[in-house]
C-alpha cells in the first residue's frame, strides 16, 4: 500500500460504499492506457441516499447547522492544510488519472484548491445580512441563509480544483453538497472526501458520486431533494441541464466552454507575448476552459511573433506526465485526441496554414494519448478551428489590421469566457479590456487565477461565478424579516 492509496468507492454520509447496483467502470491512464482501478458507478437510487444524507444535515439541529460558522472555517482550514501536506499523494493521483504533468497537478492544481478552501474559510460568518430603515413603525432586516443542497457536476480538465471552486464555497455559506466527478477523472476527488472525512467535516455534508454523466446527472437534476445545480462543462450538457433543471425550478449555475482570443499589438514586449501565448494554449494540454485558442496577430508583428512561437512550440515535447520537468502530459482520453485530431484535420482541409504539430506523438513507450503542440497560422474567423471549442493543444493564429478589427474579431464568437491583451499602450489595454465580452480579461498576462477574483462566462460561456465574492451569490438566498413595531 503506497501513501497515496486510490478510493475507488461512493463516498455517501461519511462512508465508502459500494454502488447499490454493485456497478463499477473503469477509469485509465491515458499516459500507458492502463486500467487504474475500478470505480463504483452511482444509480437514482444511490443519488438518492447521497441527497437524504446531505438534506438531513440541513435540518434544524443537525450537527452541520448546530456547528458555528467559525468552526466551518476550521474544518475548511484543517481541509486545507491536508491537501498541502499530501498534495504529492493526491497530484500523483490526479495525474495519472487524467494525464496531466505532475508539475501542474502536485505544484498548480492542488495548492490552488487548498487556497480556494482557506479564502472561503475567511468567508465564513462573514456573509451577513443588513437591516434596513423603512418606516417608524417596523424593524426589517435581512437573512443570507444557505440554499441548501447544491448539486455539483464537474469535469475532467481540473478534477480536483473545480470541484473545490464548488465544495469550498457551498460549505462556508453552511450548505451541503451531493458532487458528480467526470467519469475519466474521479479518483482525487474520492480522495479529497477521505481527507474532508479525516479533518473532521461531519457525515453527509460532502457525498461524492462518480457514475454516468446521463444517469448521475439527470438523477440530481430531478431530484426534489436538491435546491440548487452547479454545473461545470460543455456548452451542449449545461443546456441540457438548464432545460431539465426547469421542472423543478432549481436555481442553476453554468461555467462552460470558451474560444478566448489572446490579442498581441505590434507595440507589445513580443517576447513576452510569444510565451505567454504558448502559456495560453499549451499549459495543460490546452485542455483548460479558458485556454487562448485564438492568437489574434496585428499585421505588423505577425512574422516576428509566430517565429517566436513556431520555435518555442517545436521544442516542447511531450514526456512522462510522472516526471518532474514534463510541461506536455497527455490527452485526458483517446475519443479526446481523436476529437482533437479530426479538428486539426478540419483545420487543413479548411486551407489554414499548419506551422507546428499537428499530429500524435508518443514518449517512446508505444502507448499514450499525445498529441504535439500544434499551431495554425493564416486562420480565418469562420474556419471551424476558430469558431468550435477545441479542448486540445491546437492554436489558431489571426491577423488583425488595428484596434477596431481586433475587438470585432476578439467577439466573433458565442463564447465569452476569458481574453488577453498585450501592449504597452495603458489606454489601448483598457479600451480592449472594457471592448471584449468576456468573464476574465488579463493584460499583459495569461492564465493567471486567484481564489479572490471571480471567475465566469459572458455569452454562451455561462452565468455565475465560481471565486471571490460573487460565488457567494450562488450558494446563498436571501429572507427578509418584518417586525411590526
Ligand atoms: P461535459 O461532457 O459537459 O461533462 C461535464 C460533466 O457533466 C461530467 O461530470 C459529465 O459526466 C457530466 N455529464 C455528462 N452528461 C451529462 C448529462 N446528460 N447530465 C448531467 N451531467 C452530465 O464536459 P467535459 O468534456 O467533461 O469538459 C469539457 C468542457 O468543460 C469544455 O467545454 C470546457 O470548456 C468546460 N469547462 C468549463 C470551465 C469553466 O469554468 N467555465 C472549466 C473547465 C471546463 P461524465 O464524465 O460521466 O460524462
Ligand atoms: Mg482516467
Amino acid at each position: 500500500m503506497t501513501a497515496e492509496a486510490i478510493q475507488n468507492k461512493l463516498f455517501i454520509n461519511g462512508e465508502f460504499v459500494d454502488a447499490r447496483s454493485g456497478e463499477t467502470f473503469a477509469t485509465t491512464n491515458p499516459a500507458t492506457e492502463e486500467k487504474i482501478t475500478d470505480v463504483a458507478s452511482a444509480g437514482a437510487d444511490d443519488v438518492d441516499a447521497a441527497v437524504r444524507a446531505a438534506r438531513a444535515q440541513m435540518e434544524p439541529g443537525s450537527d452541520w447547522q448546530k456547528m458555528k460558522p467559525r468552526d466551518r472555517a476550521k474544518i475548511l482550514w484543517r481541509i486545507a492544510d491536508m491537501l498541502s501536506a499530501r498534495a504529492a499523494d493526491i497530484g500523483r493521483i490526479e495525474t495519472i488519472d487524467n494525464g496531466k504533468p505532475i508539475f501542474e497537478s502536485q505544484y498548480v492544481d492542488t495548492p490552488a484548491a487548498a487556497e480556494c478552501l482557506y479564502y472561503f474559510a475567511g468567508w465564513s460568518g462573514k456573509v451577513t445580512g443588513e437591516t434596513i430603515p423603512i418606516a417608524d413603525n417596523a424593524f426589517t432586516y435581512t437573512l443570507r441563509e444557505p440554499v441548501g443542497v447544491v448539486g455539483a457536476i464537474t469535469p475532467w480538465n481540473f478534477p480536483l480544483m473545480l470541484a473545490v471552486w464548488k465544495i469550498a464555497p457551498a460549505l462556508a455559506c453552511g450548505n451541503t453538497v451531493v458532487i458528480k466527478p467526470a467519469s475519466n477523472t474521479s479518483l482525487s476527488l474520492l480522495k479529497f472526501a477521505e481527507y474532508a472525512k479525516e479533518c473532521g467535516l461531519p457525515a453527509g455534508v460532502l457525498n461524492v458520486i462518480p457514475g454516468r454523466g446521463s444517469v448521475v446527472g439527470n438523477a440530481l437534476v430531478d431530484h426534489p431533494g436538491v435546491d440548487a445545480i452547479a454545473f461545470t462543462g460543455s456548452a451542449e450538457v449545461g443546456r441540457g441541464i438548464m432545460a431539465r433543471a426547469a421542472k423543478t425550478l432549481k436555481k442553476v449555475s453554468l461555467e462552460l466552454g470558451g474560444k478566448s482570443p489572446n490579442i498581441v499589438f505590434a507595440d507589445a514586449d513580443l517576447e513576452a507575448a510569444a510565451r505567454g501565448a504558448l502559456n495560453a494554449i499549451f499549459y495543460g494540454k490546452g485542455e483548460v476552459c479558458a485556454a487562448g485558442s485564438r492568437l489574434l496577430v496585428e499585421e505588423s508583428a505577425h512574422d516576428e511573433l509566430m517565429a517566436k512561437v513556431t520555435e518555442r512550440a517545436n521544442k516542447m515535447v511531450a514526456a512522462d506526465p510522472l516526471h518532474p520537468k514534463t510541461r506536455l502530459g497527455a490527452l485526458v482520453s483517446k475519443e479526446q485526441m481523436e476529437t482533437v485530431l479530426s479538428y486539426i484535420e478540419a483545420g487543413k482541409s479548411d486551407g489554414a496554414k499548419l506551422v507546428a504539430g499537428g499530429e500524435r506523438t508518443d514518449i517512446g513507450t508505444g502507448k499514450g494519448y499525445f498529441v504535439k503542440p500544434t499551431i495554425f497560422d493564416d486562420v480565418e474567423v469562420d474556419h471551424r478551428i476558430a469558431r468550435e471549442e477545441i479542448f486540445g493543444p491546437v492554436l489558431a493564429t489571426i491577423r488583425f489590421k488595428d484596434a477596431d478589427d481586433a475587438i470585432a474579431k476578439g467577439n466573433a464568437t458565442v463564447y465569452g469566457l476569458a481574453a488577453a491583451v498585450w501592449t504597452r499602450d495603458i489606454s489601448k489595454a483598457h479600451r480592449i479590456a472594457r471592448s471584449i465580452k468576456a468573464g476574465t480579461v488579463w493584460i499583459n498576462s495569461y492564465n493567471l487565477y486567484d481564489p479572490a477574483l471571480p471567475f465566469g462566462g459572458f455569452k454562451e460561456s455561462g452565468f455565475g461565478r465560481d471565486q471571490g465574492r460573487d460565488a457567494l451569490e450562488k450558494y446563498t438566498q436571501t429572507k427578509s424579516v418584518w417586525v411590526n413595531l
